[in-house]
């Protein structure tokens, strides 16, 4: 692979940018990997990666039924935070946004890592109360937030109005390397690693069936043909119940539909991220101007992967309480994904009863900031069998009631 840095730029513009090679190989199919990932969106791939770079396994497949990063991966709202409450959450998510501060440098990709800061606002008493908790919790975690004021809130937020009509701003739950990153780079960056190391995504590739000889893994039925494998890893997010189906098992996730929508694009007005979580709204500006807008999820479950109009009338008028300013913009467009919610609101990393599958799902309505995090923990847990970050979101957590709860950081919140 040609690393990209200002001399290659510099040297492809005076040949005319003949010289470009593709970011990653499309190869045939094999007919056995040691390991095949199913999903090639940032789960999945960064699960490769980290197979690859950490434990030296590089004789692996990434299959794909549609595009990759082309799952909730290239469809959410961007936003990265840390500031959990419970301790197993606190070390996988911080350990994804450390990752994160260098993982342009890592992959020689730019992803476009922006810490602007995250703000988390307290519109009641009760979440007065919750997030002076939370920052408690994360000075114990070693993770950097802080409770602010309204004053504090209306200087990082000029555009913001205190004083709304049902929910004044009572203060915030401020991280200041929290941000946002350029969704498609993530899952592009990993992609070029991967392909470099000579793993191959197949992209176009639908699992239809999961081959298993003596409650062990055997291999993949695919739309590509049959492929053997050593261990499998299932990461495809509000499919996962489908696929756990398709091994002999089932998961306790709920498939719902949850969708975004952004503004027409206009001057700098807000350069931080701001989630309303009474009101199921938050708001940050992409690079190119528009207002990036999400709410909440759908209240049943679907695979329909569409917006629909309700759900964006009720965020947009729940937001303009608080920013009255963007009553004024035009709406560009709406999308939708298809998000694995669990009970406890956390991840699912872990085996299963199918000896040699993995399933990495769960990750609701938050997990494209736990993509490296995850990438990390998922490798170490199938290349060793185990790993400190990723143990304690065992599937068998729900049976032995030890849930992970993190319905007030996750449950509305992204
Ligand atoms: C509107 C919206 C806003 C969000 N906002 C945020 C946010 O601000 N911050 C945040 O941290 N998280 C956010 N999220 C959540 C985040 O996007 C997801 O948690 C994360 O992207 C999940 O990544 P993944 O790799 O597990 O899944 P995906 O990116 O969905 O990848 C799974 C892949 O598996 C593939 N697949 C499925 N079935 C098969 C099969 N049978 N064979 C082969 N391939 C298959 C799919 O095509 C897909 O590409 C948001 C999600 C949505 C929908």
């Amino acid at each position: 692979m040609k690393r990209y840095s200002a001399f290659a730029i510099a040297r492809e513009a005076l040949r005319h940018h003949t010289g470009w090679e593709r970011a990653w190989r499309s190869p045939e199919p094999k007919k056995h990997y040691d390991v095949i990932i199913i999903g090639a969106g940032g789960h999945g791939l960064a699960t490769a990666y980290h197979l690859g770079k950490d434990h030296g396994i590089r004789n692996v497949a990434i299959l794909e039924k549609g595009w990759l990063g082309g799952g909730n991966t290239g469809r959410n709202t961007t936003i990265i935070r840390s500031n959990y409450l419970q301790d197993p959450s606190a070390a996988i998510y911080e350990k994804s946004r450390s990752l994160y501060e260098t993982l342009s440098q890592d992959l020689n990709y730019n992803i476009m890592f922006s810490p602007r800061g995250v703000i988390m606002l307290a519109q009641t008493e009760h979440e007065v109360r919750g997030y002076k908790r939370t920052a408690q919790a994360n000075a114990l975690q070693g993770v950097k937030t802080e409770f602010i004021s309204p004053q504090r809130v209306k200087e990082l937020v000029p555009i913001i109005s205190l004083d709304g009509p049902r929910y004044p701003v009572l203060g915030g739950l401020w991280q200041s390397r929290g941000g946002t990153a350029r969704h498609d780079a993530v899952a592009w960056g990993y992609a070029r690693a991967c392909s470099d190391m000579g793993m191959d995504i197949i992209q176009k590739c639908e699992v239809t069936g999961i081959t298993t000889e003596g409650g062990r893994v055997k291999g993949v039925e695919t739309s590509r043909g049959a492929i053997t494998c050593g261990k499998l890893g299932i990461v495809v997010a509000g499919h996962s119940g489908h696929l756990a189906d398709m091994a002999g098992f089932r998961l306790p996730i709920e498939s719902v539909a949850l969708q975004a929508l952004v503004s027409e694009p206009i001057k700098p007005c807000m350069d931080v991220v701001v989630m309303a979580n009474t009101v199921h709204g938050y708001m940050s500006q992409s690079d190119k101007g528009e207002m990036v807008i999400g709410g909440g999820a759908d209240g049943y479950n679907n695979y329909t992967q569409r917006g629909s109009f309700h759900h964006i009338e009720e965020t947009v008028r729940a937001l303009i309480e608080t920013f009255p300013m963007i009553s004024r913009l035009k709406m560009l467009r709406q999308w939708g994904g298809i998000v694995d919610m669990t009970g406890d609101r956390s991840p699912i990393l872990s085996k299963t009863p199918v000896e040699g599958i993995f399933m990495n799902c769960g990750w609701g309505t938050g997990g494209f900031k736990a993509i490296p995090g995850s990438g990390f923990a998922m490798a170490e847990l199938m290349a060793r069998g185990g790993s400190s970050i990723a143990d304690p979101f065992s599937m068998t957590r729900f049976r032995e009631g030890r849930f992970i709860d993190e319905s007030v950081a996750a449950g509305v919140a992204h």
